[in-house]
């Protein structure tokens, strides 16, 4: 998911609407934007996709000049209008809104809590979590969130917010990114990523820190330390991978650089002699440069996206996830003819890509496919927000990597290791840490009883 807000400015809804459109590659089921305007919550939210769910007329009405949104892809909870955020809670002390981009291991352990404490739920996502625990605080605001989001364990960016203000909160571990900028009004945004940052003319402040929460305050940022807990640097590893868009800046590092040295390193690692490079469009086209620049094998478009298709990881079902593939990418005929082909993908979770690309480049006169992948083998499902979540779907899980090279029949097949993927990421030594959990399955948190309900054990 992706989430977005700004403070103090009379377009709020407006910028909001285009933060969100840029991170739309985020989540392409839902999207809302809650605005608010002395203390109501105005708020608008639908399946689809922004520009789907909106429209002028609609933006019009939602006054004020403080808001956030959310673009959804439902993983916890799964999908329903009842899920989508953001979230309003209205109480006798006034209203809140809440949206999140993560996943929480704990939420069924604290929803029975609290459900035990007389909290009644609308929605089956773990995000409501947050709002039922900051009304049963007590003392000040900040005391309360604070409290709150320490319970809270697994991966969010959070934004709440109450009359005038938001609160951005990101998890212990950092593992979910979380963005602050500023307008030239003096107005702060907050976004899952910096290219919503750039469409919106806003300058790069900092990231939000693990476990610190920030609230803008008479046009000044104040923060603080939400919790007693040790905090670490895990952020995300599929973020640079394959989640985030080229063009942002997670932790001050660059997604498409990482990925181009991920490609380099991919060579380095597992190099073959070719006529063309070729990278799945769009997430694979960084490493397919990369790997192209290492071997000196020229860079070629040898598959074609169709632009009007959105991601089909992100489909709810297989089939659907099928037919998308089918619909999205076609081969080029007359560059991969009768070519050696090495085809870059940024990773194997299903198959279901890699399998159909292959049969493509082959139906194409391609004479070899060899198939080289821009992240670990994935072999543990992901619990903080990227529906990877039963083990039974990762095929790295079921077989071997010559196994799965007969599979997707190509002529070879290699990964890049985890020590190479973790060097192109850090690789000026900026952070040391980083979320590897479904290449190695060394956990970042307590997985409590995520793992056998996903799994059914
Ligand atoms: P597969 O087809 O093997 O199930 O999935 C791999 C393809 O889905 C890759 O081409 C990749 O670009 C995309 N993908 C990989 N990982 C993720 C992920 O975590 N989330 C989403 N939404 N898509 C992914
Ligand atoms: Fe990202 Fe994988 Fe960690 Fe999930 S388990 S947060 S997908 S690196
Ligand atoms: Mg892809």
């Amino acid at each position: 998911c992706g989430v977005f807000g700004v403070v103090g400015h009379q377009d709020a809804a407006q910028i909001c609407y285009y933060g969100l459109h840029s991170l739309q590659h985020r989540g392409q089921e839902a999207a809302g934007i809650c605005c608010e305007c002395n203390g109501k919550m105005n708020i608008y939210k639908g399946e689809g996709l922004v520009t789907e769910v909106f429209d002028q007329d609609k933006l019009k009405n939602l006054n004020g000049n403080v808001a956030i949104g959310h673009v959804r892809y439902s993983t916890a909870g799964g999908g329903g209008l009842s899920n989508v955020q953001p979230f309003v809670f209205r109480t006798m002390e006034g209203s809140m809104s809440i949206c999140h981009n993560g996943n929480l291991v704990n939420a069924n352990i604290l929803k029975q809590e609290l459900e035990d404490q007389g909290s009644i739920f609308s929605s089956t996502s773990d995000t409501e979590v947050l709002g039922h625990l900051i009304k049963r605080q007590e003392g000040h605001m900040i005391d309360r969130i604070c409290a709150s989001l320490d319970k809270l364990d697994g991966a969010f960016a959070f934004l709440v917010m109450l009359e005038g203000r938001i609160y951005a909160a990101r998890d212990k571990y950092g593992l979910r990114p979380l963005s602050i900028g500023i307008l030239s009004n003096g107005a702060y945004v907050f976004a899952s990523e910096t290219c919503a940052l750039d469409v919106i003319g806003a300058k790069f402040v900092r990231d939000v820190e693990p476990g610190e929460i920030v609230r803008v305050k008479d046009g000044k940022l104040l923060s603080k330390t939400y919790t007693k807990d040790s905090l670490q640097d895990k952020i995300c590893a599929m973020e640079y991978i394959y989640f985030s868009r080229p063009d942002s800046n997670l932790d001050g590092i660059n997604v498409h650089t990482t990925r181009k040295l991920a490609g380099k390193q991919l060579y380095y690692e597992n190099p073959i002699e070719a006529d063309v490079v070729i990278g799945v469009p769009d997430s694979s086209i960084s490493a397919a440069i990369g790997y192209a620049e290492a071997s000196g094998i020229p860079y070629e478009m040898g598959l074609v996206k169709n632009k009007y298709v959105g991601r089909t990881f992100i489909q709810p079902t297989q089939e659907m996830r099928e037919q998308g593939v089918r619909m999205k990418l076609s081969a080029v005929s007359s560059i991969v003819s009768g070519k050696k082909v090495v085809m870059i993908d940024d990773s194997i979770v299903r198959g279901t890509t890699s399998k159909r690309i292959v049969r493509h480049l082959k139906d194409a006169g391609a004479k070899e496919v060899h198939v080289r992948i821009a992240s670990p083998a994935i072999k543990f499902p992901c619990f903080y927000g990227v529906d990877t979540s039963t083990i039974e779907e990762l095929i790295s899980n079921k077989m071997s990597v010559d196994e799965l090279c007969e599979y997707i029949e190509a002529d070879s097949l290699a990964f890049i290791s985890e020590e190479g993927l973790h060097k192109s990421i850090h690789f000026d030594h900026q952070k040391c840490g980083l979320c590897m959990s479904c290449f190695n399955g060394n956990y970042v948190t307590n997985l409590y009883d995520s793992f056998d309900k996903a799994n059914k054990f």
